[in-house]
């Protein structure tokens, strides 16, 4: 049983509640209150040592990511961040950990807007769940299941960077010096696309963060929404740095390892013109990949032929899969 297999097994069921505008199965779920002019979207993430960060990772770090992945799931429904929860398990009441922790954490808390209200400090393995509030326009989130066939699919930024930093940091490649800062920067601190996510809002027909890798998390969008895809692997955005690593290490690591926190996104064909109006919103950049199509599943080619990863991506409980 993988991962989702266990959410969709033990813990998925219908909401009673008629406040509960989407509930489990995508980035964050939304909650319409009576009376309230917004919709509340909410999401959690964890990160362990030893699973998501080793034990010799700075504090500064861990604290920025935990926030970071949690600020990526906002980004993906076009939510504004409003606040947010720590939960803290600790082996230690450790100061000079804690202070380096606290300055990662508020320095994306600072950058992005929002307010720590709350959470929960035990002892036990180290271990951090973050909850982030945002809120949306009534209607206007972007969800995994508006793609449509036809509508064309999209990522922002660049694939593969965090893939890069840990072959790089796991001494599993070789790269130009100038490459390594950036490649290592975008494993340890990715910037989460927020307002992107909030520019996307009424051009995009469905969205998610790639949070497990392109295959695995564009699959998610595809199911959410009953559809498939096709999609050309030399269409993906790869940097100088993936230029120079893709003799060694090919399109996998763009492909399903993860850790990037890009956007991936859908616009129908209506649509895509308004999309190109928004370049000035979309510093990053967005990069169309390939189509939506009729049917179940994605496939990849390379405008020769057919085109398949080493493995769909990251998951928990699945067999650990070599990048
Ligand atoms: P993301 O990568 O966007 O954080 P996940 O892949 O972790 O999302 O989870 C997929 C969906 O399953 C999300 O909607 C999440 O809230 C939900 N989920 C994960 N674990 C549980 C659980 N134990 N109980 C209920 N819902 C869960
Ligand atoms: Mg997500």
């Amino acid at each position: 049983m993988d991962e989702f297999g266990l959410i969709e097994e033990f813990f998925t069921r219908p909401a009673h509640r008629p406040e509960v505008v989407l509930g489990i199965g995508d980035d964050a779920a939304l909650l319409a209150l009576a009376g309230a002019a917004d919709t509340l979207a909410v999401t959690t993430d964890t990160l362990v040592e030893g699973v998501h960060f080793s034990r010799s990772a700075p504090a500064f770090d861990v604290g920025y990511k935990a926030l970071a992945v949690n600020v990526s799931d906002l980004a993906a429904m076009g939510a504004r961040p409003l606040a947010f929860f720590l939960n803290l398990a600790l082996p230690a009441a450790d100061a000079e950990w804690l202070a380096g922790f606290r300055d990662g954490l508020f320095a994306l808390a600072d950058a992005v807007g929002l307010d720590l209200i709350g959470g929960d400090t035990v002892r036990g393995p180290l271990a951090v769940t973050i909850t982030a509030l945002g809120t949306v326009a009534p209607g206007a989130a972007l969800r995994r299941d508006g793609a449509r066939p036809g509508d064309r699919v999209y990522v922002s930024g660049l694939l593969g960077e965090a893939a890069l930093g840990f072959l790089l940091r796991g001494g599993r490649l070789s790269l130009p010096s100038q490459f390594q800062e950036s490649v290592l920067a975008r494993l340890d601190r990715p910037w989460p696309r927020i307002h992107e996510g909030q520019a996307l809002v009424g051009i995009a027909s469905a969205a998610i963060d790639i949070s497990d890798g392109l295959v695995a998390d564009l699959g998610h969008l595809l199911k959410a929404s009953g559809v498939g895809a096709r999609l050309n692997i030399r269409r993906l955005p790869l940097s100088d740095a993936y230029a120079a690593a893709r003799p060694a290490v090919g399109y996998d690591p763009a492909l399903v390892f993860g850790d990037d926190y890009e956007l991936c996104f859908t616009v129908p064909p209506a649509r895509v013109q308004a999309l190109a109006g928004l370049a000035s919103r979309l510093p990053c950049g967005v990069r169309d990949i390939g189509e939506i199509v009729a049917g179940a599943g994605l496939t990849l080619h390379d405008g020769e032929g057919v085109y398949t990863p080493s493995r769909a991506g990251y998951n928990h409980f699945d067999d650990p899969g070599s990048l």
